[in-house]
């Protein structure tokens, strides 16, 4: 008999006496480790896991290792932990506790704090009973989110969450979306919502860096289980930035116990991300399937008509006016980031404030040529393919191609040099996203095109048209 043929007779057992989730989340991570005068030893993910396991399930533990063993039967957890560092992982071994249930073991389980007061930055210290301050901005509220095509599904479902927090199928509810497109306004606008409504309920806003941040110090200063327990006394815990969590691993692990203590006790969890769970890298599978059991809504850029109703309505908070004209000007030309949108008219006031000018359309235009031109990000080099490959009008795999014809070649010379001229890319990557070349071939692209440039009117022509839509 081995360790692995009396677990796997456990796990069939257990697996028919419990929901198939909680098999899945409780069960399938552990690994039998070794098997030894009737003591079946079993790894666990952190000591959470092991003080769960405890805790809900130690009966159903205790009948399907007796059947498989006989009253004798023991079980000895292995905990294995990465740090957060990853520099090191730790082993542990705790026997059972449940000494009435198991046979006698010598060794203690550590005691875990039941204060985290004294440990936790956000706990309020009251009289009576601890308070957690929920860090919210009363100003980023539902009010003040105005409403549009590209963000009706993110918002509604917020709403829906803010009315029953916990209690509807949006758990978790995930808003994702590019930067400066009200995720981390919508989140907010739950919590203050939700703190309207429910005052019961403990909510809590955190960034997943100082989330992250805050386990750190916790596994440095030997608090890793108050910082769980802290986590678990919330019912509205709201995540900005998970995608903040990718590659470590160490904060993902007790991120994922925690999400998994609140979701099944009912606790609403709302998160943020930059991207879709499809496109999220370095997360671990588990969390992403955790993140996409309730639902992700997109925030997408803004149509004209709500880029204008946004305009207007942050000058009514600040009690501006500015002429329609120019708030116009602003919403057709800022498009893809509603905090540009809003600097640009703060600068414009600004503006003409300071220099004692009023605001015209030719302030405007100032204004918002240095913004969007400041404000642009770094073009990738995929945008620059797509674009030499639309103006010579081939498609991109051509453009890509082996092919020795002289306009193909020189639209791929042109993409290379392009490529180095507007982004930080080294010739060596700039050839393998270009048709998988080396990096010499890049740089005699680079020179080629630079000669052309001086000889061939025609082809100068193409790198003024071109550099334009990237400058
Ligand atoms: P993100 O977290 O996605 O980067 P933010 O939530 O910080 O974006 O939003 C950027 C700015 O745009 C904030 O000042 C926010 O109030 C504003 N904003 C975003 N969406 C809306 C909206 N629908 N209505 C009004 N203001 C908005
Ligand atoms: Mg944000």
């Amino acid at each position: 008999m081995t360790a692995e043929h009396v677990w796997s007779q456990c796990l069939s057992f257990i697996e028919d006496n419990i929901q198939p989730q909680a098999f899945k989340t409780w069960f399938e991570p552990i690994q039998p480790v070794k098997l030894q005068d009737n003591a079946l030893s079993i790894q666990v993910p952190s000591k959470f896991f092991y003080e769960w396991l405890e805790e809900h399930y130690v009966k159903l533990l205790r009948v399907a290792l007796r059947k498989e063993l006989g009253e004798n039967a023991k079980l000895v957890y292995v905990i294995k932990m990465e740090n957060a560092d990853k520099s090191s992982s730790f082993t542990e071994q705790i026997p059972s506790k449940q000494k009435s249930l198991f046979a006698p073991q010598e060794i203690d389980i550590p005691v875990v704090s039941k204060d985290p007061s004294l440990k936790n930055p956000f706990i309020i210290p009251g009289i009576r009973n601890i308070k957690i301050d929920a860090q919210l901005n009363a100003s980023y509220s539902f009010e003040n989110f105005l409403e549009g095509e590209s963000n009706r599904l993110a918002r509604s479902a917020g709403q829906a969450v803010a009315n029953k927090p916990g209690g509807t199928s949006f758990n978790p509810l995930l808003i994702f979306g590019n930067v400066g497109l009200g995720k981390t306004h919508l989140l907010h606008a739950i919590g203050v919502d939700i703190k309207e409504k429910h005052a019961d309920k403990t909510i809590l806003y955190i960034s997943a860096e100082k989330f992250t941040q805050q386990y750190i110090e916790s596994v440095k200063n030997n608090t890793r289980n108050d910082f769980i327990h802290f986590y678990q006394l919330i019912d509205v815990l709201l995540i900005d930035d998970v995608q903040f969590l990718a590659g470590k691993s160490g904060t993902q692990d007790v991120f994922f116990h925690i999400f998994n203590h609140l979701h099944q006790n009912g606790k609403q969890v709302v998160l943020t991300s930059d991207k879709a769970p499809v496109d999220m890298q370095d997360i671990e599978q588990r969390l992403l399937s955790r993140f996409k059991w309730g639902l992700s809504a997109e925030l997408s850029p803004p149509d004209y008509h709500t880029r204008v109703a946004i305009l207007k309505n942050k000058l009514y908070l600040d009690g501006m006016t500015m002429p329609e004209e120019i708030i116009d000007y602003i919403a057709q030309n800022i498009k893809s980031n509603i905090r540009e949108l809003e600097g640009a008219i703060i600068s414009l006031i600004a503006q003409a404030s300071f220099n004692k000018k009023e605001i015209n359309l030719e302030l405007a235009q100032q204004v918002v040529d240095k913004f969007v031109k400041n404000t642009k990000k770094e073009v990738s080099i995929e945008y620059i393919q797509k674009m030499v490959a639309d103006y010579f009008e081939m498609d991109l795999d051509t453009l890509q191609s082996k092919t020795r014809k002289r306009h193909i070649v020189q639209a791929r010379q042109l993409a290379m040099y392009f490529a180095k001229r507007f982004t930080k890319a080294s010739l060596a990557s700039i050839g393998s996203q270009i048709g998988k070349r080396d990096h010499a071939t890049v740089l005699h692209a680079c020179r080629t095109v630079e000669n052309l440039a001086d000889t061939d009117k025609q082809f100068k022509k193409y790198i003024e048209d071109l550099s334009k839509k990237f400058s």
